[in-house]
């Protein structure tokens, strides 16, 4: 998942430009730009609609079958008044199928040409993400709140995302800075990256561990309350994750979490609620701290030092999410301050060896 739509902002820093032009120009010594056997080029597919909508079924796939009716609701934008639950894990699913568009050929001319531009500094940066294919899916914006998110290896871009891109590259194209410019690139490895947690969480989970400080939660805690209000991220389905606030000058654990204000038809993402739910390891496991079956939570930036622990407090409310983030700024190096935030020495050091 991935709340900003930044396509515009980000001026390249000049060591960003320097490297990009020295990048383009030993290409440009080359017959072929990615002739040379240690530089592969990136396997780039767009999905048609009908092989969207069928990677949306996949019988292994328990995204929708673990939804809750105010999230389906959210979702289709409808009270779905008299629906069944089960009912609404169908339609819901259906809704999405029917949300599949095709790209345009501007779009995938711009989507390839970033991703193709991005090569050499990923070969380097990241090698991981450099032999990892690239698969897109394009869905009308009123499926899955607009936000671009992933599914399986599918990067999953809103109507309206795709569309930026070809706005984009023709500005650049027509400023002459395509060669040069890394707009759209974040976005990319930011998705990207939760494609790759999916395929190897064994490969992230020291990340979220070792470095972010999380523990996992087996089996997590759960009750009626949180199941009913939660809206699963499909990019961080799995809601295991403790977090001790001793780490941060407090006592006790929380378990980030993402939940609906309790309406009729509440909006996606508007009516999004990050939480901490107070959660105990107890002799029989991890139980929530409840009072009458509702979950005693906070508001997750009212948590005094969480914000300020990670790299970044962008989406700091998923280990996903977090690391999505902050790889994609430690691969790009688009921050001055990178490398004195906090963590990111452990993350580099994981990054080095975990993404070669
Ligand atoms: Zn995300």
């Amino acid at each position: 998942m991935n709340q900003r739509d930044d396509l515009s902002t980000a001026l390249p820093t000049r060591r960003q430009l320097l490297r990009a032009a020295a990048a383009a120009a030993s290409l440009a010594l080359l017959p072929d730009a990615f002739g040379s056997p240690a530089m592969a080029a990136p396997r780039v597919a767009f999905l048609a609609p009908d092989a969207a909508a069928a990677a949306f079924a996949r019988p292994d796939d328990t995204y929708y079958a673990n939804m809750g009716l105010l999230e389906i609701r959210a979702r289709m934008r409808s009270s779905l008044a008299g629906m069944s639950l089960a009912d609404a894990r169908v339609a819901v699913r259906a809704y999405d199928q029917a949300a599949v568009l095709a790209f345009t050929d501007a779009e995938i001319v711009a989507i390839r040409g970033v991703v193709e531009r991005m090569q050499p500094l990923l070969e380097e940066r990241a090698p991981l993400y450099a032999r990892t294919p690239w698969s897109f899916i394009k869905l009308d914006d009123r499926a899955e709140g607009g936000m671009p998110h992933t599914r399986g290896p599918h990067i999953v871009l809103p109507r309206e995302t795709a569309e930026h891109f070809a706005v984009m590259h023709q500005e650049m194209l027509e400023a002459g800075k395509l060669a040069v410019t890394p707009r759209g690139r974040d976005l990319l490895i930011h998705e990207q990256t939760h494609v790759l947690e999916r395929q190897d969480p064994a490969r992230f989970e020291p990340l979220f561990t070792d470095v972010f400080g999380f523990s996992r939660m087996t089996p997590a805690p759960a009750n009626a309350w949180l199941s009913g209000h939660r809206c699963i991220n499909p990019d961080g389905p799995d809601v295991a994750w403790a977090f001790p606030l001793a780490k941060i000058g407090g006592s006790g654990w929380v378990m980030p979490d993402v939940v609906l204000a309790d309406l009729p038809a509440p909006r996606m993402p508007q009516d999004f609620q990050v939480i901490g739910v107070e959660v105990e390891k107890t002799a029989e496991g991890w139980k929530l701290v409840e009072s009458d079956g509702v979950p005693k939570r906070r508001d997750l930036d009212q948590i005094r030092g969480y914000d300020a622990h990670f790299p970044f407090a962008d989406e700091d409310f998923h280990p996903h999410e977090i690391a999505a983030v902050t790889l994609s700024h430690w691969i790009l190096r688009d921050v001055p301050d990178l490398d004195a935030r906090p963590l990111m020495p452990a993350v580099a050091a994981w990054a080095r060896t975990a993404l070669a």
